[in-house]
């Protein structure tokens, strides 16, 4: 009895998912054409200038008041390309529901009709070509969708509604670049906050998500292993910074495996390594890169101080002179915090779905390692109430040949990569405008 009370979700249903349906249909041959386009002219992150601009036509003609350019970066001078929509709709709470915009430098084969040619150079001058290898166009079409039925069905809700097209996902700026322009003090702290992703490991239209974490913190971290170098041939003479950095690589695992309580998620990945020049030459330094992800505060402390403690170690165990320790630098900006969907917000909203869309269309999802700066908008004290839900993207037949006989599936950031954008699109609109109308119930 007390589980069953426990357990019970108070849940007030707004628009029906058959009538948004209903008013989406005739609307979706435009979306997606809109859809088509933006996948075939994508733009790397912070560089959304085109995209941001096409959603602010749109959005304005909806009847939005729309403000543009709008996000501050570390760097003041770098223009930001955030658009902020608002819906006045009389008194009620204020609902944020964000998509992203940028592309990856991924070179589009497809083989679409409408597959991205765009070819650009990434800031460090590498030629590449450019794809929503992410599926951003498919949240920007479901914003879209989503501003449009809620115009139509203005009646049938009471609240604000801000929607905003953020910049910068894939390298972990725009999020941050929004809330350090303002965006809670410019347009209210929202009531809720929800945002979608497409997922390409879920069947197109499957909705999933759970409550708590979801995504992971993420940190980057840069060592350089610093020894005194010489010649190959005289290893006696020198303090070999390829050994220690060796050591490291392994070493460093062992946070994971005898540091971190069992059953606390943690990954510690070297993703890079390099160092020397010549076989016979032993260089004075060698630098590796680091991913380092986990959900808690306290275990991401304890990866991070022991990281820096074995590099010490190692450093003191050869006997690198004290002026040669090396150096640990842990990013202050390629960082996100871990994603956490607020326990009661989530519940309420799967049993939502669950009683508009039946229940076979919506999953418990795994927590994932993967990072998204969407986790930043319920703010470092979680007082935003905020839901992140995947909406399935993959064709389910593939999905069943993956899981049954291990046939690879077109991941995302890959560039074969190609959701079921029109399942998931009205999918994805029908799941948020479900979601809206019963947030901003009358
Ligand atoms: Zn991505
Ligand atoms: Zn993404």
């Amino acid at each position: 009895m007390l589980l069953a009370l426990a357990l019970q979700v108070v849940v007030t249903a707004g628009v029906s998912s058959n009538e948004v349906e209903k008013a989406l249909a005739p609307k979706l041959p435009a979306l997606i054409a809109t859809y088509k386009d933006l996948h075939a002219s994508p733009e790397l992150s912070e560089k959304e200038e085109k995209t941001s601009a096409k959603l602010a036509v749109k959005l304005k003609s909806l009847g939005y008041t729309v403000t543009t350019n709008f996000g501050r970066y570390d760097d003041p001078k770098k223009p930001a390309y955030g658009v902020v929509a608002v819906l006045k709709n009389g008194n009620g709470p204020t609902l944020l529901v964000r998509a992203d915009m940028d592309a990856l430098p991924v070179t589009e084969e497809t083989n679409l009709a409408f597959a991205s040619k765009v070819r650009t150079k990434t800031v460090s001058g590498l030629e590449t070509g450019v794809m929503h290898a992410c599926g951003h166009d498919v949240h920007m079409t479901s914003l879209l969708g989503t501003a449009e039925m809620m115009v139509q069905l203005k009646d049938r809700w009471r609240g604000t509604l801000v929607l905003i097209a953020q910049p910068a996902e894939e390298v972990g700026s725009g999020a941050k670049s929004m809330l350090a322009a303002g965006l809670y003090e410019k347009f209210g702290k929202p009531t809720y906050a929800i945002g979608l992703h497409v997922d390409s490991e879920s069947p197109a239209g499957l909705i999933a998500t759970r409550p708590g974490f979801l995504l992971a913190n993420v940190d980057t971290v840069e060592i350089t292993m610093r020894g005194v170098g010489g010649h190959g041939a005289y290893p006696n003479l020198v303090k070999d910074p390829v050994v220690m950095a060796s050591e490291l690589v392994v070493a460093l695992q062992t946070i994971v495996s005898r540091e971190v309580p069992p059953g606390e998620a943690a990954v510690v990945t070297v993703g890079s390594i390099h160092g020397g020049t010549k076989s016979n030459v032993i260089p004075d330094e060698v630098k590796l890169q680091l991913t380092v992800r986990s959900y808690k505060e306290e275990v991401r402390k304890l990866l991070l101080a022991g990281i820096a403690r074995i590099a010490n170690g190692i450093a003191t165990t050869n006997g690198v002179p004290s002026d040669r320790m090396p150096i640990v630098a842990i990013s202050t900006t390629d960082n996100t915090p871990a994603l956490y969907n607020n326990p009661e917000l989530t519940e309420r909203l799967m049993t939502l779905w669950r009683n508009e869309l039946g229940e076979s269309a919506v999953a418990v999802k795994e927590p994932r390692m993967g990072g998204e700066d969407f986790a930043r908008y319920s703010l470092e004290d979680r007082s935003v109430p905020a839901v992140f839900f995947f909406v399935g993207g993959s064709d389910p037949k593939a999905v069943e040949a993956h899981l049954k006989e291990g046939k690879p599936l077109a991941q995302g950031h890959t560039a074969r990569y190609a959701p079921v954008a029109d399942v998931a699109i009205k999918r994805g609109v029908q799941a948020t405008v479900v979601a809206a109308t019963s947030l901003l119930a009358l």
